[in-house]
């Protein structure tokens, strides 16, 4: 009890240590009005569905809406992310996907990256789904249960040197044979192969799922390509989210990046950014956004009336 409530007051400071921090250098925080609660799986583009929940620390001050994905190939799916440990979003969720996959196979659960609102749901999620492999990024491994705090990773800012010192690791359980890795700055999700270096039993068809290294926020955070909707999921390299600052009115949605504490390194977030701009889709579905996608063009945009920002941070 005593280290639940710690790990809560962590990150409440933390978070709110980033807001103060994102207004002094204007840029969007992640305050975000209450009310967006899926209890499905909703369609947002052909083949892509979307749960989203909103994640309730301190109602109105520390409030953030995150989303999990769900990929469909024929019979088979793919689980984008893990949502938050919050029974208000794991009894949602579970139902939620049990339904979207009634006629098929959930078969991987593959991870953007390991911080702890991307994974949160993920020992529910294992347990709910035993036959489903566990998906991520070589080098996200150790901190997503591999015991490695997210405080060793080198920081260009010092936000998120402080934070980070105050949040605990993830202490996740994961099983070694269900568990897959892909590597490298960039390929097509197929290419995962076990922790022995095997094939997997499954892989999804090549050309449905492309993936894209983009470090700046996570060391081995992924973004990735969903070919056939013409579709980019950014995790957190871009946010969608309103409002401007905690205790704050909240705001309509506006583009940005996540709090500064969140970030390991803010010149490589400017250049993820850059990045995924150049990239070939029609809408991108930020894992944090509270309307439903954002098109190409605001995306660009954004790169460049933001970036220079952070190059400086
Ligand atoms: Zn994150």
């Amino acid at each position: 009890m005593i280290g639940k409530l710690l790990t809560v007051s962590s990150i409440f400071i933390a978070i709110l240590a980033s807001g103060f921090y994102a207004r002094f250098r204007q840029i969007e925080a992640s305050h975000v009005p209450s009310g967006i609660q899926s209890t499905s799986f909703d369609e947002v583009a052909p083949d892509l569905y979307r749960f989203g929940r909103t994640w309730t620390l301190v109602k109105t001050v520390l409030e953030v809406h995150i989303s999990t994905f769900l990929i469909k190939s024929g019979k088979d799916y793919i689980l984008i992310d893990a949502g938050v440990p919050s029974a208000n979003y794991t009894d949602h969720l579970i139902p939620a996907l049990k339904a979207a996959t009634k006629h098929g196979n959930l078969r991987w659960i593959l991870l953007t990256h390991g911080h702890t609102d991307h994974i949160g749901s993920l020992p529910a999620l294992l347990e709910a789904f035993p036959k489903a492999q566990l998906a991520m990024h070589i080098l996200e491994a150790p901190y997503v249960g591999g015991g490695v705090s997210y405080a060793a990773v080198p920081a260009d800012n010092w936000v998120y040197v402080v934070s980070r010192r105050l949040l605990p690791p993830d202490d996740l359980h994961l099983p070694v044979h269900r568990l897959l890795f892909l590597a490298g700055e960039s390929g097509d999700v197929s290419e995962a192969k076990g922790s022995a270096g095997q094939a997997p039993a499954w892989v999804p068809p090549a050309g449905l799922l492309e993936y894209v290294h983009v470090p700046g926020h996570a060391p081995g955070q992924m973004a990735f390509l969903h070919r056939p909707s013409s579709s980019l999921l950014p995790a957190d390299v871009i946010t969608n989210l309103g409002g401007t600052a905690f205790f704050g009115k909240p705001a309509p949605a506006a583009l940005g990046y996540p709090p500064p504490g969140s970030s390991c390194n803010w010149t490589q977030h400017a250049l993820d950014w850059q990045a995924l701009a150049k990239l070939d889709f029609t809408t991108a579905f930020p894992s944090h956004d509270i309307e439903t996608g954002v098109p190409k063009a605001a995306v660009v945009e954004s790169a460049e009336k933001l970036a220079p920002l952070k190059a400086s941070a």
